[in-house]
């Protein structure tokens, strides 16, 4: 199965991709990691994407599109992927489906998860990453056992630079301008499956699990309600 999880930032989609992919041991990716990964590491890929980062700019079309390349058209995913933060243009969505076709691979499901702005700004002002995993905290909303200190693997946890207060009102702006029509896009290919972002994060999943059982069960009897 292969599937997209969109949404604004901070709505969960790397929380909720990470669940998801292990329940269907699928090969999470996410274009944010592979950035902040590369800006850290030095690589040249890195030294193109810093500055956009920072500002909490989108980076350019094709160098996205060009580290999502690498990894559908250099590898195979048995049981397929799931892309976490890709297309978030259009762009991006026609390059994708453009390099799937190439491989006769397609988007089963786009999971768009909706919430509105002001949850956001508190989930990105509190959100803490391990350093060495990158498992996902929330100084309220999900803390670990012992501050600082991932529950996982005992690495440190860190504040990302861009969930800053100034770089999160541009992130949520840049978000409506260019993201929002990739979620028509895709409700006009009948594939957008919105989730309520609203409640806590194991509710969220049953959501999501819900949604995608459902359509699973429909496609293999060839119609769907609604
Ligand atoms: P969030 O989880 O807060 O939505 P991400 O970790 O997905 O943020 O992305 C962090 C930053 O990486 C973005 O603000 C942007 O600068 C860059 N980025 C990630 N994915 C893309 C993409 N598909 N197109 C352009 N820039 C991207
Ligand atoms: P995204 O990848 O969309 O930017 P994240 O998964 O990183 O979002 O989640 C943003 C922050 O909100 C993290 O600190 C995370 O722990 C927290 N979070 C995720 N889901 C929920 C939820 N359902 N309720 C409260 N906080 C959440
Ligand atoms: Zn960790």
């Amino acid at each position: 199965m292969n599937l997209i999880i969109m949404g604004p930032p901070g709505s969960g989609k790397g929380t909720q991709g990470k669940l998801i992919a292990e329940k269907y041991h699928i090969t999470q990716i996410s274009t944010g990691d592979i950035l902040r990964e590369a800006v850290s590491n030095g690589l040249a890929l890195g030294l193109k994407a810093k500055a956009y980062l920072a500002k909490g700019e989108f980076a350019p079309d094709e160098v996205v599109i060009g580290i999502i390349e690498d990894r559908l058209m250099q590898r195979n995913y048995e049981k397929g992927f799931l892309l976490d933060g890709f297309p978030r243009t259009v762009a991006q969505a026609e390059a994708l489906e453009r390099m799937l076709g190439k491989r006769e691979l397609a988007v089963d499901h786009v999971i768009n998860i909706e919430i509105e702005a002001k949850e956001l700004i508190s989930r990105l002002r509190g959100r803490r990453t391990c350093s060495r995993c990158g498992a996902m905290y929330h100084l309220l909303f999900n803390p670990p056992k012992k501050e600082g200190i991932c529950d996982t693997c005992g690495g440190s946890l860190y504040q990302r630079d861009d969930d800053k207060e100034e770089t999160i009102r541009s992130r949520l702006d840049i978000y409506s301008q260019q993201t929002r029509p990739v979620i028509q896009y895709y409700a006009s290919q009948g594939l957008l499956r919105s989730i309520d972002g609203v409640g806590n994060i194991g509710d969220i999943f049953h959501r999501i699990l819900e949604e995608i059982e459902d359509r699973e069960t429909y496609a293999k009897r060839g119609s769907y309600p609604g």
